[in-house]
């Protein structure tokens, strides 16, 4: 009899792994993907749509259409997972029954947990780029704005694409000066970090950029307050920063629905998982892909990607009864869009920072340098994620382990 696999939800990790396992094992593995709309939003493409570089309709294609033909696919809200039960209630009513969970439920955005955020100004002169209808009413904000100061503002870590925010100050830089009034526009980056990322190499870069394109960096501020009608930014320890117009990254946690399913996850709503294996902690029928998980590993589609080989490997091995692969490394990149039709390139794992040199050979593209082949790879991806990623085929010379060949390597 065939094999029950549940996947709850059907964004890039749904999505690539239903097509893996499909391919992989065929009819003996009856496989449903659940989601709460048909409408995948390619997400990177999030960042261009408020500058009026991508057409909000270019970056969403039907969900369903994007498995293959012998998956499942169940529209629905999840409304809990009984892991003891082994089943998936959905909130029409409906239960599935499962042998094995895959939980890709993404990361959710909760604006509302920061005081002020969404009240008065919300999408008026308060504005998130992170989600399709709030990119969308800042193209038109910042389309009306014609001088002032601009605050970008990160609320927590973690969040989904931790060098969106960066691109989006690159990006303003020069969507600005295209319009001939950079002069008039003060741009102030504010996150809770000591520095403009995470990882002290690239930050001294990025931070380098920033300060070389007139951004100012406020570190170490910690939102407490979003005053969209005073236009004002409050931390906790009550320093603040006027604006006229805020893009704010809000707090991430992981789906609702992982709240109410006793045992699923940990107090933010992410699923604990081991890191290098991508099996919960919680059940060993139950894994766990992207941005749901606990893992150390940056909350993007790269990574999703790569984990995926390794998941399709372990789900194949669990259902088999063998030992599972522990070698999911950490393995993330991201191309940095810089602007001025360039970017840069980062590529890093749990042990290595992003460092120089290049990917992935000694021939290839240059990392933690902007240049216009970058940029050009960054406007590849969109192709890439809908023809090669999400099908599931492999990309030639780009694999779950880092890769080594070419770079002059630190690790942390
Ligand atoms: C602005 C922006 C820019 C980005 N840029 C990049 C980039 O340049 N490079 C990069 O690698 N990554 C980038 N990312 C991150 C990348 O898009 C995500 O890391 C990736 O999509 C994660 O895949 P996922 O499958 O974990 O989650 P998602 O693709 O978000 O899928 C989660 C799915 O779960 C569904 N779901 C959630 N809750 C429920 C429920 N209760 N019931 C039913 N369905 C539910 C959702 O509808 C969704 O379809 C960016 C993200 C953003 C927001």
């Amino acid at each position: 009899m065939a094999r029950r696999l549940v996947i709850l939800g059907g964004g890039t990790g749904g999505t690539l792994m239903a097509n893996r396992l499909q391919k992989h094992h065929g009819d003996d593995l009856e496989i449903t993907v659940v989601d709460q709309d048909d409408r995948h939003v390619y997400q990177p493409g999030l960042l261009f749509v408020p500058f009026g570089l991508a057409d909000p309709d270019d970056i969403v294609r039907p969900r369903h259409r994007q498995l293959r033909k012998g998956v499942a696919f169940r529209q629905a809200g999840i409304d809990h997972v009984d892991i003891e039960a082994e089943q998936v209630h959905l909130d029409d009513g409906a239960v599935l029954p499962y042998d094995v969970l895959v939980v890709a439920t993404g990361a959710r955005l909760m604006p509302e947990e920061t005081e002020g955020l969404t009240g008065p100004g919300w999408n008026e002169k308060v504005f998130t780029f992170y989600d399709l209808p709030g990119a969308t009413a800042l193209h038109r904000a910042l389309e009306a704005f014609d001088g002032g100061r601009l605050v970008l503002n990160v609320v927590d870590m973690p969040i989904k694409c931790p060098v969106a925010p960066l691109e989006f100050a690159f990006l303003a830089d020069w969507y600005f000066q295209e319009r001939g009034i950079r002069d008039r526009v003060e741009l102030t980056y504010v996150t809770p970090l000591d520095a403009a990322f995470t990882k002290p190499m690239a930050a001294r870069t990025l931070g380098g950029m920033l300060a070389e394109k007139g951004v100012e960096l406020v570190t170490e501020f910690n939102t407490g307050e979003v005053d969209g009608e005073a236009g004002r930014l409050v931390s906790y320890d009550e320093r603040e920063v006027p604006f006229d117009l805020a893009v704010v990254i809000p707090l991430h946690g992981g789906a609702e629905y992982v709240d109410r399913s006793p045992g699923l996850g940990d107090e933010l709503g992410f699923v604990p998982t081991d890191q290098h294996s991508l099996q919960s902690k919680v059940r060993p029928n139950i894994f766990t892909i992207g941005d749901a998980t606990n893992v150390p590993a940056s909350k993007a589609g790269s990574v999703t990607h790569f984990e995926g080989e390794v998941l399709l490997e372990n789900v194949s091995r669990f259902l088999e009864g063998r030992e599972l692969d522990v070698s999911y490394d950490g393995h993330a990149n991201c191309f940095i869009e810089t602007g001025f039709h360039k970017a840069m390139l980062i590529d890093f794992n749990y042990d290595t920072e992003p460092t120089t040199g290049h990917f992935p050979a000694a021939v290839g593209a240059p990392l933690m340098k902007d240049s216009r082949l970058n940029h050009l790879g960054k406007l590849m991806f969109q192709w890439v994620y809908w023809h090669a990623l999400l099908p599931g085929r492999d990309i030639p010379g780009i694999g779950p382990d880092m890769p080594t060949a070419g770079k002059a390597l630190t690790t942390t």
